[in-house]
């Protein structure tokens, strides 16, 4: 390909695709190079298929739960082939309508695979790319642990695990961070006997300790096991399954192991230490724009440091094409970006744990509320528990929302306005809120953060 781009893209996940979108949006000629599908890990193998699992998972979980509601009803069994027809038919139709987005706003795309081979050339089926500016957006694997060989049949990562043709009726998930809760809440509800290995002392570690606390509550009603606070030492290979053993000589029987211990960035093999890419750790070092030691070569998404998720590299994506374009975009703010899980009870939060507050603020300078969604008519009448938690700084804006329970994912939107426009409990203590929702728990917890609690016992 004789033709110089103005952008080179090498690939094509939600972090690479935003940028080509953008950057064509804004004029320039853009490359994007993909080995696989258009539309990377989050289309075909994260989040849109494991939410079109979960949902599966909800849709057996009323069935089998509908007496509580007055409604007779039998679930006779789950036909995995039919869910994986359903699912795949979700990523059927997102993937059709991205091929034509990328299409209709004029992105020369390149199917293969790329090395980077200079600071301004992509090599991708024996041809040079050329591009004044080159992104690197090659996304992530599951990790394992040393000695731990995923074999794709008893002892599977996520990707296996999106495909089964049967639910597996005795199954360890290792790892109970976001991608294991969210799978051991599916199998769940789809029929599986899950149990949960952690080596940290609670379930999803990374978010505020209240919000485990909800979680575990929720998986213990569920029937969902787990053991904290103990190291995966082996496993072996039965006739029948896996025999996972832990550090403490504990020893959990199964016919298959979930490995989800988290994602390693796709930064080896792809030309970038050869043309002298700096690395951060194993991810690619960038400024707050995306920059990486190179000043034509950004990098976007999984590959760099921060949170592992599709909208942060959307976000990424569209802030590099903007730099490129020559406007002046606002750099992102990473403590301001939403992360739910997706799991039922669903988890919800923004800004910062309780934790983090108190390092940052001074353990007396922070208060905290929490509203026990008990007292919330609609989380009664979908049958469901949990809380919301705030932190805000003493006389200042709030600076942590926490949620667990049902539909927290959907109130993550006006928790994060709350936070990214520094509100004060006191700017949304007098906004209405529909009643009865979940998200008028919102509402009230924030009055009983500015000192007016409405239905909570003061
Ligand atoms: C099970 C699971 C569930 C998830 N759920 C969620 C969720 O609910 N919400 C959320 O926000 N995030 C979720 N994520 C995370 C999300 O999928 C990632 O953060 C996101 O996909 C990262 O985008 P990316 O562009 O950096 O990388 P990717 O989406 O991984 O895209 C990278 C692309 O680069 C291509 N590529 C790699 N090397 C080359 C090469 N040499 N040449 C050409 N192409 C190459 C790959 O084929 C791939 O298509 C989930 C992830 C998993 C695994």
């Amino acid at each position: 390909m004789s033709d110089v781009f103005d952008v080179v893209i090498l690939g094509g996940g939600s972090g690479g695709y935003a940028c080509a979108l953008r950057a064509s949006q804004l004029g320039l000629k853009v490359a994007l190079v993909e080995k696989d599908k258009l539309g990377g890990t989050c289309l075909h193998r994260g989040c849109i298929p494991t939410k079109a699992l979960l949902h599966a998972g909800e849709v057996a979980h009323t069935v089998k739960h509908s007496a509580e509601f007055g409604i007779n009803s039998t679930l006779t069994g789950v036909d995995m082939t039919a869910v994986n027809t359903y699912k795949d038919g979700v990523v059927g139709r997102l993937y059709k309508g991205l091929q034509g987005l990328v299409k209709h706003r004029g992105v020369t795309y390149i199917e293969g695979a790329g090395k980077l081979v200079a600071a301004d050339t992509v090599e991708v089926n024996g041809q040079q790319i050329k591009g004044k500016h080159v992104v690197l957006a090659t996304g992530s694997y599951s990790r394992t642990l040393p000695g731990l060989e995923i074999d794709g049949e008893k002892i599977i990562t996520s990707e296996h695990a999106l495909n089964l043709t049967s639910v597996p009726t005795k199954s360890i998930i290792l790892g109970g961070g976001v991608i294991g809760v969210e799978f051991a809440g599916a199998w769940n509800s789809l029929g599986s006997d899950v149990t949960i290995i952690e080596g940290l002392s609670r379930l999803i570690p990374a978010d505020d300790e209240d919000m485990s606390k909800g979680l575990e509550k929720a998986f213990r009603r569920l029937g969902i096991k787990f053991n904290v606070g103990v190291r995966f030492k082996s496993v072996e290979k039965t006739a029948t399954g896996v025999k996972v053993i832990l550090e403490d000589g504990k020893e959990f029987d199964a016919d298959i192991l979930l490995v989800a211990v988290g994602r390693g960035p796709s930064s080896r093999g792809m030309g970038y230490e050869e043309v002298g890419v700096a690395y951060a750790g194993e991810h690619i070092a960038v400024d707050q724009f995306c920059r990486t030691n190179l000043p034509n070569v950004f990098a976007v998404g999984d590959l760099i440091p921060g949170p592992q998720l599709a909208h942060v590299g959307f976000q990424e994506g569209i802030l590099v094409a903007e730099k490129i374009a020559g406007l002046n975009p606002r750099p992102i703010d990473y403590a301001g970006v939403p992360r739910v899980t997706y799991c039922d009870p669903e988890v919800a939060s923004m800004g910062l744990t309780e934790v983090q507050a108190a390092e940052k603020y001074g353990k007396d300078n922070i208060a905290t509320f929490k509203y026990d969604l008990a007292g919330n008519g609609k989380t009664q009448i979908l049958k469901s528990a949990g809380l919301i938690k705030l932190i805000r700084e003493k006389n200042g804006p709030v600076v942590g929302i926490h949620m667990v329970g049902a539909r927290a994912g959907e109130m993550i939107a006006e928790a994060q306005l709350i936070y990214n426009w520094e509100a004060m409990p006191e700017d949304v203590a007098p906004l209405l809120h529909a009643h009865p929702t979940v998200s008028e728990a919102m509402g009230e917890a924030h009055l009983a953060l500015a000192g007016k609690p409405l239905h909570v016992h003061d």
